[in-house]
């Protein structure tokens, strides 16, 4: 058991994934072997438009992470922060890609700190062949039909490729 504090791991690996492409999938697998239990939950109050509906986007999840006994595919509604807490989770796992993403993501640690300094923001470094790899990189790629093999699980290539078609 990994312990902070007497307590087990519990983590939040939160974001849009829409859809999860193979940065994301690095960062669960990681985030898994670190921690207990891995809550892998789709944020549903993004302004952004998304291409898939969360409950689509947690069955794509789901589909690539049945394998793994200590993960569970959730959503929520809300601020991330009290999300944590009511999970009961102590950790937050966040991916780092380039310096890019730097900045939001520690505006975003610190703010959730101030909220609740019980839970921690854990970092994850992007694989260096996942560095540049986004959700909205992969549909701009799908969409013009260019070959995203390396960019998606596989199991979500067609899913995706039909989805950008509609
Ligand atoms: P996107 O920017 O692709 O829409 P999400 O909101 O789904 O990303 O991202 C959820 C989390 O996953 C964020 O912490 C983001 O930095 C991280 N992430 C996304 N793509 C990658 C990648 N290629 N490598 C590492 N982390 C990533």
């Amino acid at each position: 058991m990994n312990v902070v504090g007497g307590n087990s791991l519990i983590a939040v690996y939160p974001g849009s994934f829409d859809p999860v492409t193979n940065g994301h999938l690095d960062i669960i697998e990681r985030a898994s072997k670190l921690v207990d239990k891995l809550y892998v939950s789709v944020l549903s109050n993004k302004s952004k438009n998304c291409l898939f509906s969360v409950e689509e986007r947690m069955n794509l999840l789901k589909m690539i992470t049945c394998d793994f006994p200590n993960i569970e595919v959730t959503s929520f509604y809300g601020l991330l922060i009290d999300y944590a807490k009511i999970m009961n989770a102590n950790l937050i796992i966040r991916g780092l890609r380039a310096v890019t993403d730097f900045e939001f993501e520690f505006q975003l640690a610190l703010t959730n700190r101030s909220i609740n300094p019980d839970i921690e923001t854990l970092f994850i470094s992007s694989s260096t062949k996942y560095l540049f790899l986004s959700s909205s990189i992969v549909k701009e790629i799908a969409y013009f039909g260019g070959n995203i093999d390396d960019m998606v699980p596989h199991q979500i290539k067609d899913i995706l490729l039909d989805k950008v078609k509609d």
